[in-house]
């Protein structure tokens, strides 16, 4: 029963594989005990005010029966992919949809999920073939809950204003009064929507999807006609020919780790309930306690406060964890956060998600670089190039120049082959979708085309060619 789960002082304790140096000393947050309700003595941000407790708890108790979404032996799988990308000797391919999404998965009948897949694999072998392992990450099962930086919403030219869409877990995105109150309820249908989409995605890694035997196959159909698509068709052409010559040598190319891929589910631990309600103690040692909602939750950049809620649930928490780390972080207030977060220095338990903006990593990153190295943390460097490039096109939507995205990922790489520190992976939002939502990439997207298919229902996706172009660009910077 998860509400009996306590640890002693300073949250959980793992063994260290390596040798790490001590973090500076802790702060008093990692003094107290923690269990997965101790976040609700803390401040909290960005949390919605439902109309009625009751209901509330009533659906955290049925969470509390729940089936959990994932292992808690493949979530530690993913700490130590996660610790081979610090040391540079795999990386970090995460994506998927700013906000998932009910309606969506409803209308394609969990296609969208495939696709994204699809497209995610599509960008890993080209990386594979190019600099070596890829740790494969969705933004999937569970990514609904949206920080927002106004609490209230303004229809697009009207001057009638709306509490903010926080995510369809916790209220509608139609622009009505009633839409707009948080509803417990979703919690629930946001649980069983990620239970249908980890079993999807689990029959599409194990079940011949990814065969790369018949490497041909794994295409979106919409790309195959574009400019993207004739490029990964070299890459397809390169693949086969390696698996021949090596069926050729005797070698087997029917195992799974050509036949099946490893994948992992990820989303932001925005609310707390949820989150709460799905610890579990782990399989192999019943004193740590896991997130099962997902393998890897991050913190996000409007609720990395080192003294507030968030900071607080994910303290005590086995699971490898993120931080967005956006301009206005300073550096000394990161390595607080890395001391709350990461007492024991443990390799792969931190992923550090950097997100500027172009104009902003050049200067913005060197800092964080300096602090880390100078305490001795270990840590896993990742782009995330979409946050910190959003900007309102002239036709009302939000959306991101494709330039500006490829030119922050160009200056993440530079900055760390200068310091010597290892760029360990991507962020990305992105569908596999044939959407237009970022301006700009090889089909030159306008602003006036954003209304053709915009359909994210909050930040906006690099489509299927557009992020095959950003793996193509990464896999010559990275594989030279
Ligand atoms: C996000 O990843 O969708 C997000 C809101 O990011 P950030 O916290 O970095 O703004
Ligand atoms: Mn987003």
């Amino acid at each position: 029963v998860p509400t009996s789960l306590t640890h002693a002082a300073g949250g959980v304790r793992r063994a260290s594989p390596v040798a790490v140096p001590r973090m500076v000393a802790a702060p008093p947050a990692a003094e107290r005990a923690w269990t997965p309700q101790s976040w609700r003595t803390m401040p909290i941000k960005q949390t919605p005010t439902y109309p009625d407790q009751t209901e509330v708890e009533a659906v955290e108790k049925r969470l509390r029966g729940g089936v959990p979404l994932v292992f808690s032996g493949e979530t530690d799988r993913l700490t130590s992919a996660l610790a081979r990308a610090s040391r540079g000797e795999a990386f970090v391919l995460q994506g998927g949809d700013c906000a998932e999404s009910f309606d969506e998965f409803a209308k394609y009948g969990g296609k969208n999920i495939a696709d994204t897949f699809t497209l995610l694999i599509q960008m890993s072998i080209v990386l594979m073939y190019s600099i070596g392992p890829v740790v494969k990450i969705g933004r999937m099962a569970g990514q609904f809950a949206k920080p927002r930086s106004s609490a209230v919403e303004r229809a697009k030219n009207a001057a009638l204003s709306l509490p903010s869409y926080r995510g369809d877990m916790i209220n509608g995105e139609a622009f009505e009064e009633s839409a707009r109150v948080p509803d417990p309820e979703r919690m629930w249908t946001a649980f069983v929507q990620s239970t249908a989409t980890m079993n999807l995605l689990r029959t599409q890694a194990s079940g011949g999807a990814l065969d790369l035997n018949r490497i041909q196959d794994i295409n979106l159909k919409f790309v195959k006609g574009t400019a993207a698509g004739s490029r990964f068709s070299e890459y397809v052409r390169n693949v086969s020919g390696a698996l021949r010559f090596m069926n050729s040598c005797g070698v087997p190319v029917d195992s799974p780790a050509v036949t099946t891929a490893e994948f992992y589910v990820s989303h932001e631990a925005l609310l707390l309930p949820y989150e709460e309600s799905l610890c579990r103690p782990g399989a192999h040692d019943s004193s740590k306690v896991y997130a099962t909602s997902g393998h890897f939750l991050w913190l996000g950049d409007r609720t990395r406060q080192v003294d507030g809620a968030h900071v607080e649930f994910l303290r005590g928490i086995a699971n490898p964890i993120g931080i967005k780390c956006g301009p206005t972080l300073d550096p000394a207030e990161l390595l607080e956060l890395l001391a709350i977060l990461n007492p024991d220095n443990t390799p792969g338990r931190i992923t550090l998600i950097t997100r500027m903006g172009a104009g902003k990593i050049a200067e913005g990153l060197p800092p964080l670089i300096r602090a880390v190295e100078s305490a001795g943390a270990v840590v896993t460097w990742v782009c995330d190039p979409m946050h910190g490039n959003t900007e309102s096109s002239p036709s009302g939507y939000k959306t991101r120049p494709f330039t500006n995205v490829l030119e922050e990922v160009r200056g993440f790489l530079e900055v760390h082959k200068k310091m010597g520190s290892i760029a360990g992976g991507l962020h990305l939002e992105l569908t596999g979708q044939d959407v237009t939502e970022c301006v700009g990439g090889m089909q030159e997207l306008s602003h006036d085309d954003l209304a053709s298919r915009y359909e994210s229902t909050c930040d906006p996706r690099l489509n299927a060619s557009q992020a095959l172009e950003l793996a193509f660009l990464v896999a010559e910077t990275v594989g030279g």
